[in-house]
């Protein structure tokens, strides 16, 4: 955003996030339809500036973006993540964790589904032993 290593010479970018939900807040139009709107707050926000010219435009639906909060939340974790713990599963990400995560949050936490799942295996040389004792 803003950068000028993204963009022409002598010209900015700005990225816009607009949310809808089909249970809260359904989309009833189509994303480009935002995009007017979009500019004019921008504009009383002070973020565009009214001789600023805008030469390029364009809006993208992303379906599956953040996860959202409801008041079901803590308890429907704790079922599931209880159900995955039971099996063994290690979960992680945005949506693993059900959480609202960065990029760097959404990295570290697979690097700890990594380190649980590797603790929890097997090593190769045991289980050729136990395998051994079984037959
Ligand atoms: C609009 C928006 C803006 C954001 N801006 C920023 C930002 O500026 N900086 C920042 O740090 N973070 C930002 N984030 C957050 C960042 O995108 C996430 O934290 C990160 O991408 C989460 O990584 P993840 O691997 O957990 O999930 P994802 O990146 O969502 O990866 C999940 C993957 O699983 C795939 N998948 C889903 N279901 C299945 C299936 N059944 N079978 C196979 N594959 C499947 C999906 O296609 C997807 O590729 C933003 C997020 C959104 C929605």
């Amino acid at each position: 955003m803003f950068s000028g290593n993204n963009v022409p010479k002598g010209t900015g970018s700005i990225q816009a996030e607009v949310y809808f939900s089909n249970k809260y807040k359904p989309l009833t139009c189509a994303p480009e339809d935002w995009i007017e709107p979009v500019i004019r707050d921008l504009r009383r926000m002070g973020l565009i500036r009214e001789e600023d010219h805008v030469v390029f435009r364009s809006a993208r639906l992303l379906k599956y973006a953040n996860i959202i909060f409801d008041l079901e939340r803590a308890d429907a974790l704790k079922t599931v993540h209880g159900y995955l713990d039971d099996l063994g599963i290690a979960y992680c990400g945005r949506y693993g964790d059900w959480g609202y995560m960065w990029t760097d949050e959404s990295f570290k936490s697979g690097e700890q589904a990594a380190e649980k799942a590797l603790a929890a295996a097997v090593p190769f040389s045991q289980e050729r032993r136990v395998a051994g004792e079984r037959s």
